[in-house]
């Protein structure tokens, strides 16, 4: 699972549909196979934009985490946030949650009630660095993110700096995210860091990017080595840029889990089916997760 990265690259990445929680259907762009990380960030979900009036809408029962943060993005929509420290929080459009799960933090997601009829948000992990994956579990909510406009587009910087504005989000390794609205016919120059990879998700409709039109739900890998990025939207398209510095540590990703050794994705595993380790989520009517079963290699061995 190497991430060296070589320079520039303009690799069209497929989403895959995958099921949230209790029947929410999303689409995940990273990890897959060819494509593990970018910077730091290890996975990406794009959830909706879907109809949740009926039905259960989003719901996640308590799960655990280690080793990493958890990163959404709320376009539309909202979701209620509750956790193992006692945060209940409903995030709204416009705003960030950022969890850090470190050396271990449980909590679930639901739509909440009332709710309103659509939802659309972007789900990632960030990978914590070696040094940093054992710290305290923290969560936060940022209300706002400071955001640029320019004629016939709009951008929000979620994590890092970009375009003069720097994002208040907590992070331990050199990233980026920023948020594209086209507001008119987009056309965009933008300066990158040729230390970055980067990667791009068209989150609505259609854009084009180094002159490669990528549709809704494709993840286009830039590579890293660039010190321009020149994007092309129509009014009402949407996107979302991600980088960072290659992350340089091979991570082991399972379940809801990012680690170095087996025996350590084998201990949280046990400590959550055994109710230790990662508290009590309160509030939340349902079931918690049960974590599956670890394939025979990863097994601790006794
Ligand atoms: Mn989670």
């Amino acid at each position: 699972m190497s991430q060296d990265t070589h320079g520039p690259s303009l690799q069209r990445i497929a989403t895959r549909d995958a099921i949230l929680g209790e029947g929410m259907r999303i689409r995940r762009a990273l990890p897959n196979q060819h494509k593990r990380m970018i910077g730091a960030w290890c996975f990406l979900d794009h959830a909706g934009p879907a109809d949740v009036s009926t039905g259960l809408g989003m719901r996640v029962g308590p799960h655990p985490h280690i080793g990493l943060q958890t990163f959404t993005w709320m376009i539309e929509g909202e979701i209620l946030h509750q956790d193992s420290l006692g945060y209940e929080q409903i995030i709204r459009p416009g705003q960030v949650n950022l969890m850090t799960a470190g050396r271990g933090i449980s909590h679930a997601e639901s739509s909440p009630e009332p709710r309103p009829p659509r939802v659309h948000a972007a789900q990632l992990w960030i990978a914590l660095p070696d040094d940093k994956r054992d710290i305290a579990p923290a969560f936060i909510n940022y209300p706002e993110l400071p955001s640029v406009t320019r004629d016939h587009w709009r951008a929000t910087v979620l994590v890092g700096e970009a375009l003069g504005v720097t994002a208040p989000t907590q992070v331990y390794t050199p990233l980026v995210a920023i948020d594209f609205v086209a507001t008119g016919a987009a056309d965009i120059q933008l300066t990158l860091r040729p230390d970055f990879e980067y990667g791009v998700l068209v989150l609505q409709d259609e854009a084009t990017i180094e002159g490669e039109t990528l549709d809704e739900n494709s993840l286009l890998y830039l590579g890293s080595g660039r010190d321009t990025l020149h994007l092309q939207a129509a009014k009402g398209s949407q996107l979302l840029l991600i980088g960072g510095t290659p992350f340089g540590e091979d991570i082991l990703l399972w379940w809801n889990f990012v680690a170095r050794r087996q025996d350590e994705i084998a201990a949280a595993t046990e400590d959550w089916n055994h109710g230790d380790r990662f508290g009590q989520v309160r509030g939340y009517q349902g079931d918690r997760l049960t974590a599956p079963a670890l394939p025979e290699h990863m097994k601790a061995s006794s």
